[in-house]
């Protein structure tokens, strides 16, 4: 993502690089979205209509992060836009901004990770729980008017799988950087 975006600022930014760089990010994005979807499954032959829905995702609304395709759409349409009008930043900003756009993809392939251990769960009888583990590197997010931070999303401890959060619609959004870890809830502690 980030060499192209290097190509679009030595081709000149005019209506034509933009369009093209915004189509070709739009395209990795899906394939890319796709790929960690039947990573996150175990494989393609166990992708559902409901990991498809988490690819396809919903755009950000005041209350809402945004997840999947439709986000990406949302956000380079919105990127591409102040590229042309010359408001996105010096092109260092551009290129690290170009650059994050491969990072979405994360939260789809947790998100699937975890519906395909539920389903797991479901099939098997089996009571998991989940725990949320912070990167190391991240610089943590702070609680927001509508969303938890992944700090509190740790302070659970672990607890029932599916409760918390999805990776990715917390306050620091497509950026999050943690990732859940499961397992099968202590008899003598139940939750
Ligand atoms: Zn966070
Ligand atoms: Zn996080």
């Amino acid at each position: 993502m980030r060499d192209s975006a290097v190509k679009m600022l030595n081709d000149g930014i005019n209506p034509e690089s933009v369009a093209e760089w915004k189509a070709e990010q739009q395209r990795k994005a899906e394939d890319e979205y796709l790929l960690l979807s039947m990573l996150g499954a175990g494989g393609g032959s166990h992708i559902n209509q409901s990991d498809l829905d988490v690819v396809a995702g919903h755009p950000t609304t005041p209350k809402t992060p945004g997840a999947g395709v439709l986000d990406a759409e949302v956000r380079l349409k919105d990127f591409a836009s102040k590229i042309e009008a010359g408001t996105a930043g010096s092109e260092a900003e551009i290129v690290h901004r170009a650059g994050m756009y491969a990072e979405p993809g994360y939260g789809v392939f947790e998100t699937i990770r975890r519906d395909s251990h539920q389903r797991m769960a479901a099939a098997k009888g089996l009571n998991l729980q989940e725990l949320n583990v912070l990167d190391d590197g991240a610089a943590h997010c702070r609680a927001g008017s509508f969303t938890l931070s992944c700090p509190q999303c740790t302070a659970a401890g672990w607890t029932a799988i599916g409760s918390l959060p999805d990776v990715g619609l917390r306050s620091c959004g497509p950026m999050c950087r943690c990732h859940l870890i499961f397992r099968i809830a202590p008899k003598d502690k139940p939750t």
